[in-house]
């Protein structure tokens, strides 16, 4: 089936026969992010060996997660779902003590019908710890739509102004930021910014990013009064009627969803912070809402792509395929097609056209501004058809997960594993360079080992 998006980009679905991760792996970059929680995945024992071995190391270091196997007696619902899970529960009180424990449902429970949603309010009121459940299952969602899952089942706890006595004890990057200082400088500071209404940022990002993106807005006289989700569950961000939300991922869309049906709050819709280009688009779009005027955002990208010229050098005229499986795809296609990059296919999991208009909106302006056609995106891909469009194609790069990525390289191909582009640090200004590190990674390779005549070894 094919469908002409308004902003006339070409939008396929093909049969959903594709590799991706999982969304169970979600616990593995949230436990490290919100430093309180405990993730309890209840699934099998094949979600057990996907998180074991999909976390590599990590999984030596002690993790602040487990799986609930299910066993016979719990799918034929002899063994009572409750009374085990309160054990599991208790136990974990007993060993860690966190502030809330995460059930992450899975196809299991799924299929079963267990009623998370339903136990967890009256075990919750009988152990004292609060429960957030989070159906991020592989029948529904795929690879990072799994945070989202979690997100949206936090912004349902963010407390409301009333809620809390001391609103700046809710704020710990505010805090971090007016580390050290008097108090007559903290309200010196704080007259610098403009009088706006509050605005909260959702997405789980690494700390370093969190601040670089919340000196960026300073700069800007926009203060964020707080990220979902926050460094601990006890500071998540309060939420109120009114209040802006700004997503930072593309991923994010149940989450935003959440926000403005549940909470009443506006959505900005913006490009996403992913390469200058980007972070321009995203600041800009939250200074118009604002009505503020940019200062000096223009000058902050040129300087950050002078920064860039010797890897541009080395991707300009190249093409790439993007097989699609963790929805970065739109983001990082029209970053490269500005970087001079040909694209040839977008693949994605999923696309929502409404939470990523406003990028989508960029993605056409920049293939004008380069004279690149419009890129076909194709939803749901088939892994089996692109492989066969690849052979065709011969594109200089393949961004693909780790079942193609040798079977490529073997066959000529130049590949890069997408998986890395959600764990680097890629937003912002500061983190342009890393994206093209990565994505020349390959290039440079392929250069050092030139001429030693055994690319293609099938
Ligand atoms: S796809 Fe389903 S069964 Fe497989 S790991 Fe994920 S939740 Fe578990």
């Amino acid at each position: 089936m094919t469908t002409t998006a308004p902003n006339a980009l070409n939008v396929e679905c093909e049969t959903g026969n594709y590799h991706t991760f999982c969304p169970i792996s979600c616990v593995a970059w949230l436990y490290q992010k919100i430093e309180d929680s405990f993730f309890l995945v209840i699934g099998t024992k094949t979600c057990g060996y996907f998180l074991q071995n999909a976390m590599g190391v990590m999984i030596f270091a002690e993790p602040r997660y487990a799986m609930a196997e299910l066993e016979e007696g719990d799918i034929s619902a002899q063994l009572n779902d409750y009374e085990e899970l309160k054990r599991l529960c208790l136990q974990i009180k007993r060993d860690r003590n966190p502030s809330v424990i995460v059930w992450i449902g899975t196809c299991t429970t799924e299929i079963i019908k267990m009623d998370l949603e339903g136990l967890a309010p009256k075990l919750e009121a009988e152990i004292g710890i609060p429960i957030v459940v989070a159906r991020a299952n592989g029948l529904d969602y795929a690879f990072t739509q799994g945070e989202d899952t979690v997100l949206a089942a936090m912004a349902a706890r963010c407390p409301t102004p009333t809620a809390v006595t001391n609103t700046e004890e809710r704020n710990p990057i505010q805090r971090l930021l007016n580390f050290g200082k008097k108090k007559e400088e903290v309200q010196a500071e704080a007259s610098q910014y403009h009088d706006h209404p509050p605005l909260v940022l959702f997405g789980s990002l690494p700390d370093p990013v969190v601040t670089q993106l919340t000196l960026e807005l300073k700069k800007q006289g926009i203060q964020v009064s707080g990220w979902l989700p926050s460094k601990r569950y006890t500071e998540l961000p309060v939420v109120d009627e009114g209040y802006y939300v700004a997503g930072v991922n593309p991923f994010l869309s149940r989450t935003a969803t959440t926000l403005m049906r549940r909470r009443k709050c506006n959505l900005i819709n913006a490009p996403f912070p992913i390469g200058p280009d980007g972070t321009r688009a995203w600041v800009e779009a939250l200074c118009t809402t604002f009505g503020i005027e940019p200062q000096g955002l223009a000058e902050r990208e040129a300087q950050t792509w002078e920064k860039l010229a010797d890897y541009l050098e080395l991707v300009r005229g190249k093409s790439v395929f993007f097989m699609g499986d963790n929805l970065l795809e739109i983001s990082l296609a029209r970053f490269l097609i500005r970087c001079g990059m040909r694209v040839h296919e977008i693949g994605i999991p999923y696309m929502d056209k409404r939470y990523q208009a406003a990028e989508l909106n960029l993605l056409s302006q920049t293939c004008a501004a380069m004279d690149h056609p419009l890129p076909t995106i194709v939803e749901k891909p088939d892994n089996y058809n692109q492989l066969q469009r690849i052979k065709a194609l011969q594109p200089d790069l393949v961004i693909t997960g780790m079942a193609h990525a040798n079977p490529l390289e073997a066959r000529g191909m130049s590949t890069k594993w997408s998986v890395e582009f959600t764990f680097a640090q890629i937003h912002g200004f500061g983190n342009a360079r890393d994206i093209l590190e990565l994505v020349t990674r390959p290039l440079r390779r392929n250069q050092a080992l030139a001429g030693l005549g055994w690319q293609q070894l099938v």
